[in-house]
């Protein structure tokens, strides 16, 4: 067992030693929690600003098994965090601020403390990218979504437009045709990012349209989405058109920024792990959408949590081994 006793935090912040903290309390950090706690490692999970991580915002989960009537996003995380905390597990509603992982114990400071743990489970997660124009918080969950799959069914005949031009855009907007009437399709320029079989797809499907060279300004509506403002990126020509959902796909932003220059990442800031779930640090692993740009479902990133904690345990019966 690694020999903890003696480390001291220079800071006046509640230092605390752990074998395994696990940062983020989505589906991934909980369903870790859960395997980590049954393998009596009592794990920590720190929660970070959004608990129960992107899959909570989602109003229903219809698509993860065992629930045949749906679960609410927010009921399920509860759920996932009382399963974990039966077995020992510790939620803390706390925020990593900075890690150094150049030696174990890794160092992790948080709002509240300062963690010594043997090992990491990263599960912060990715986060959608916004519009960031008027009436788009206001109207989230209202009519404005950022997962066909989870909403998708409550705009059966309804009308809805997608924002975007990549493979997510098309993607999601070929699904919502199984519920909507129509899918207009709004990209800022006048010609996709998204590959040729899906444009192929979007193009020959008769309910989906597309609005070239158009860049959303403003949601409105009254209760719920109404309407959406655009305007056009060339000729400056501004126009209203009536919708009952913005579904916004422009890309997600992983949270690895507290990671930098310390676990490999891709270009576009994913973290790289191995089918392990290891990183490029010993005693390092990851589960869910933090390192996962392509399934982002609650279901995949339960599975990685799962596979990331039972890893965590080989990784400290052998380190307990050598020691
Ligand atoms: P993406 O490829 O980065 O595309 C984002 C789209 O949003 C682009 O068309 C971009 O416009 C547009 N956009 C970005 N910021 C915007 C803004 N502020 N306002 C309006 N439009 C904005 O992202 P993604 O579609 O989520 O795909 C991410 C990765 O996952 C890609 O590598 C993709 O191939 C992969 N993926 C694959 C599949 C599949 O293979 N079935 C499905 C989903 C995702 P511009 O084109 O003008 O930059």
């Amino acid at each position: 067992m690694f020999n903890l006793s003696g480390i001291t935090s220079s800071s006046n912040k509640e230092s605390k030693q752990v074998k395994v903290l696990i940062l983020g309390s989505g589906p991934a950090g909980l369903s870790a929690a859960l395997y980590a706690a049954r393998a009596e490692l009592a794990p920590v999970v720190l929660t970070g600003m959004e608990l129960g991580g992107q899959a909570a915002l989602t109003h229903t989960i219809e698509n993860y098994p065992g629930f045949p009537d749906g679960v609410g996003g927010q009921e399920l995380g509860e759920l996932f965090q009382k399963q974990a905390e039966r077995f020992g597990a510790k939620v803390e509603f706390d925020t990593a601020q900075s890690v150094d992982l150049t030696k174990r114990p890794f160092k992790i400071t948080t709002d509240n403390a300062v963690y010594f743990s043997e090992s990491l489970i990263v599960g912060t997660g990715a986060r959608p990218n916004h519009l960031d124009i008027p009436g788009e918080t206001e109207f989230t969950g209202k009519g404005v979504s950022y997962c066909a799959t989870c909403d998708g069914w409550f705009f059966k005949d309804k009308k809805v437009i997608v924002v975007g031009g990549g493979d997510s855009a098309l993607e999601e907007g070929l699904f919502l045709t199984r519920f909507a009437t129509s899918v207009t399709i709004v990209h800022r320029r006048d010609s996709l990012r998204a590959g040729k079989v899906l444009q192929n797809r979007a193009f020959t499907d008769p309910k989906v349209s597309f609005l070239w060279n158009s860049a959303l300004t403003d949601i409105k509506g009254d209760g719920v989405v109404k309407s959406v403002k655009m305007k056009n990126t060339k000729t400056g020509e501004t126009s209203e058109i009536e919708t009952d959902g913005v579904f916004i796909f422009i890309g997600h932003t992983p949270n690895t920024q507290l990671f930098t220059g310390q676990l490999d990442m891709d270009d576009t800031g994913y973290i790289r792990s191995t089918m392990m779930m290891e990183t490029n640090v010993p005693g390092v692993f990851v589960a869910g959408e933090v390192a996962d740009s392509h399934f982002r479902q609650v279901i995949t990133s339960a599975g990685m949590g799962a596979a990331a904690a039972i890893q965590v345990t080989h990784f400290l019966e052998k380190a307990s081994e050598h020691s």
